[in-house]
């Protein structure tokens, strides 16, 4: 059975959310309807803490994944302000017992930044394939070529199978069997769980400012309302926005990512 989009989009939210879970019992995942999408180039939305960060999925079909130009221009006026708030995610299997047979679904779902894709699209074609070549972490694209750096979302985001259990305060607490002790030292203390969650989050900011800032050095500007957030956009974004007032309430501390 083909590996499709939506099957492969709530995989990986629901993968993604794994990895996040102990740090944040409550991510907040907005899906687009189909006209909302067409609108605005977005098929799912995740708040973590005070941050937005956008995704577009692409299921592989014949070999190939198919990017339409417009979508990708609409997605590259909120990638330009925010660069690491905006990604395409693309799965390696195209049928389901190949994704169903991978230990981590992130390690075989690979991310290109939004701006990152714009080489692909330098001729004026509507649309353009691009095949993955996952040994060599890159998109390609025939006539003319281009590659495209592509990473897995395990290293992007984070994920439990990059990291080094012998190494970390869990898998030490894990082996004295102080579990419990681990989770209350984070949650009192708030003991550093940065080699917990993956390397590649420490020290990175992710996403779109939401309500305020979460960082004071941070010189990102914070979206506070939706009109703000539409005209990252395009006017026709308009209508996408609308409902997703959701977007703004205030969201925990305790619940952000380390
Ligand atoms: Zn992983």
């Amino acid at each position: 059975m083909r590996f499709a989009e939506k099957s492969f989009e709530v995989r990986f939210c629901a993968a993604l959310s794994a990895a996040m879970m102990p740090f944040n019992r409550n991510p907040l995942w907005y899906g687009m309807t189909q006209a909302q999408e067409r609108a605005s180039g977005i098929d799912t939305m995740l708040r973590h803490g005070g941050d937005l960060v956008i995704f577009q999925f692409k299921a592989k079909q014949g070999g190939k994944f198919t990017l339409e130009r417009d979508q990708w221009r609409v997605l590259t006026s909120v990638a330009r302000k925010y660069p690491e708030s905006t990604y395409y995610v693309f799965p390696e299997a195209e049928d389901t017992i190949t994704a169903a047979s991978y230990g981590c679904l992130l390690e075989r779902s690979w991310c290109a930044k939004v701006t990152d894709i714009g080489p692909a699209f330098r001729s004026s074609s509507k649309s353009v394939n691009l095949t993955l070549n996952a040994a060599a972490k890159s998109l390609e694209k025939k006539r003319p070529t281009k590659k495209i750096a592509v990473s897995s979302s395990c290293g992007m985001f984070g994920c439990f199978c990059t990291m080094d259990w012998s190494r970390s305060h869990l898998g030490r607490a894990l082996a004295r069997h102080e579990f419990l002790t681990y989770f209350f030292g984070l949650k009192l203390f708030g003991e550093p769980a940065g080699d917990v969650y993956a390397p590649a989050l420490e020290g990175k900011r992710f996403g779109i400012p939401i309500g305020r800032k979460s960082d004071p050095l941070d010189d990102s500007e914070p979206i506070t309302e939706r009109g703000q957030l539409e005209r990252l956009f395009s006017d026709s974004a308009e209508q996408a926005f609308r409902g997703l007032w959701g977007l703004f309430l205030p969201h925990s501390d305790r619940t952000a990512l380390p």
